[in-house]
């Protein structure tokens, strides 16, 4: 069956800290370039968990069993529990371990049995791997997590794995040989990654379901079972002896009886994340000096395995651990152990490797040298220098990672500090740009705001002007018509003009050649056709003899017309008053001559002819 990936990362709840990303022991996690979010790479996870166990918002969930136990509990079969040693660390809170057999039993298992039997015949297997040396050194390969480290990472070294199984798998074959082949497994443990371990295996020694002991509190909890309401129930045959110890990390050395002696011993035991990541570096670089075995284990022992009760303290755990293992030898049956033991001696218990060779190709230094210079990290090329904390040990690590597309530039502190800093001083002109353009904004909108009314005003005045005059006053378009007309027009061109003035005041858009003869209105279009003026020009209207002036306003576009009605007294004064100067200025040679024939000085004659001038202007004067 298609599984889905052990870990999952939920985008929603995740707040972008990169502990995930810092804890990771083999850069499994992508840092999306957009969105800056983390995804785990299932293919490069070894599945240890401490990327779960760092998430403080929990955005990271494992593939949970409890759905699938569920169903195998229904499905009819008899199904077997196998515990791990490691109960007695976690279940403190059960008061005797006989209770915690019958709750699993309430849960509805058939059989209960003890991982730590699986442990001692393993153990078995390893004394005699260490102890018949034949020239190579081997890695326990007890550790879900480390095998899967040595597979991917160190994919040259799965030779040296110890080819057994795991505790898990050895009580797996030896359930089915006591019940039956069609008895359903269930696994209960401290570790996660013992659910992608589980997959690998078929037959005799399939594992169907693996439950951590957090899914297993969850259990008891839907199913309200309580210690309190039950009786003590045993364990099912074969019980463990010192497998019992195998929480502990050297534990399985004494389960096994291997020297562990500095002096005599060939074996090295080792626990934690980076202790893990060492042996296995230092053992493939130096195995020829170091000359030992390595017992190793990813957490600080099984008792503090992923899949235990957050907040676990170790050297309590510990000792939890020894003093069940002591109880349990208090009634041990040594002698039937040893038959038991010899009775599942037949058992298949090797194993191989699979290499998965996850490494990455590391760029040339070029490239590298060239993500240092863009974090501003130029020079960190050849030392160890890094504060760590994007999650890489060194810039050098962090820029290879980026190559590889692990990472973004985004998680190096200095160069997202860099960049705030640029950020905040764009920021801070960008303001100061945008404050200065508002107020020029302001200052041009109070302007136009100000010339707008002072256009408004002079319109009104111009309009106020117009419709006082006593000359008629109108304004065409191209198409002859009326744009604007005052009230002097509309009388001079009479009766209908001021119909229409009425409906249409100012007869704004009616067409001029409705109102004018051809004769009159021909004139305009003959100013908008040739753009030059006509000036004073008399135009005989019905009755009306008018001084008429066309001139352009806007080129081809607009024109307009004065009107003066020369039998208006005032206009007809005007006009004098204009020929005469008109006379005076542009004929002042043709004065002379008249004052020489009436034998007048020039300025004589000027003088009179401006008293002439004088006398239409002010009529009443002397
Ligand atoms: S640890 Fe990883 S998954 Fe959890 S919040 Fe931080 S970045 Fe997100
Ligand atoms: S489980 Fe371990 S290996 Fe897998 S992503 Fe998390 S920290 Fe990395």
């Amino acid at each position: 069956m298609l599984q889905e990936p052990l870990f999952h990362i939920s985008h929603d709840a995740c707040i972008k800290c990169y502990s995930c990303v810092r804890i990771c022991p083999v850069k499994a996690i992508r840092v999306d370039v957009n969105t800056e979010l983390p995804s785990i790479i299932p293919e490069r996870c070894i599945g240890c968990g401490s990327c779960y166990r760092s998430c403080s918002p929990h955005a990271i969930s494992f593939r949970s069993s409890i759905e699938e136990t569920k169903s195998i509990l229904a499905s009819g079969k008899k199904v077997a529990a196998i515990c791990d040693p490691t109960i007695s660390g976690e279940f403190h809170d059960i008061t005797d371990y006989r209770k915690f057999v019958e709750m699993i039993r309430q849960l509805g298992f058939t059989y209960v049995n003890e991982a730590s039997f699986g442990v001692d015949l393993v153990a078995f297997k390893y004394k005699e791997l260490f102890e018949n040396f034949r020239g190579k050194y081997h890695f326990t390969a007890n550790c879900p997590s480390v095998v899967a480290y040595i597979e991917k990472y160190y994919p040259e070294l799965i030779t040296n794995l110890a080819p057994i199984v795991s505790p898990m798998v050895a009580t797996a074959k030896v359930v089915r040989q006591k019940y039956g082949s069609d008895v359903q497994v269930v696994f209960i443990g401290p570790c996660i990654s013992t659910k992608d371990e589980a997959l690998k295996f078929e037959g005799d020694a399939t594992i169907n379901a693996v439950l951590t002991f957090v899914e297993l509190r969850q259990l008891f909890n839907e199913f309200n079972i309580r210690e309190s309401q039950l009786e003590f129930s045993e364990f099912d045959a074969p019980l463990g002896y010192k497998g019992s110890l195998y929480p502990i990390s050297n534990g399985f050395l004494q389960a096994a009886d291997i020297n562990e002696n500095l002096l005599t011993g060939t074996v090295i035991t080792t626990e934690g994340r980076n202790n893990m990541l060492h042996a296995v570096k230092e053992f493939d670089s130096r195995i020829e000096l170091i000359r030992r075995n390595f017992n190793i284990f990813y957490d600080e022992g099984c008792l503090m395995g992923p899949g235990t009760s957050p907040g676990g303290e170790k050297f309590l755990r510990m000792t939890l651990v020894t003093d069940y293992a002591n109880k349990r030898l208090v009634s041990f049956d040594k002698d039937v152990w040893e038959d038991e033991i010899a009775s599942f001696a037949h058992l298949d218990l090797s194993r191989q490797f699979e290499p998965d060779d996850q490494r990455l190709p590391v760029p040339d230094d070029e490239k590298i040298e060239e993500v240092l210079k863009m974090i501003s990290r130029e020079g960190h090329m050849d030392n160890e220098v890094g504060c760590e904390s994007c999650g890489y040990s060194n810039c050098r690590d962090l820029a290879i990672a980026i190559t590889q597309g692990l990472a973004t530039t985004e998680m190096c502190h200095v160069f997202s500090g860099h960049n705030r800093q640029e950020y905040i001083q764009t920021l801070r002109s960008t303001n100061e740009n945008l404050a200065t353009t508002k107020a020029a904004l302001k200052e041009s909108e109070e302007k136009a705001k100000h010339e707008q009314e002072a256009q408004k005003e002079s319109a009104e005045i111009i309009t106020t002007m117009l419709q006082n005059l006593l000359s008629g006053v109108v304004i065409v378009d191209d198409d002859l018509k009326i744009y604007q007309s005052n009230k002097a027009f509309i009388r001079i061109v009479g009766e209908e003009a001021a119909m229409i003035d009425e409906v249409i005041p100012g007869l704004v858009g009616a067409d001029l050649k409705s109102l004018l003869p051809v004769h009159f209105y021909k004139m305009f279009s003959y100013v908008l056709t040739s753009d030059e003026p006509i000036e004073n020009k008399d135009v005989q209207f019905g009755d009306i003899k008018l001084g008429v002036s066309i001139f352009p306003i806007r080129s081809h576009k607009y024109v307009g017309g004065i009107l003066r009605d020369m039998y208006v007294p005032e206009v007809r004064k005007e006009q004098i008053i204009t020929r005469l100067t008109e006379v005076i200025d542009e004929n002042f040679e043709m004065v002379q001559k008249i004052a020489y024939l009436l034998g007048e000085g020039a300025s004589k004659t000027e003088q009179m002819l401006n008293s002439v001038i004088d006398s239409y202007k002010n009529p009443g004067k002397k």
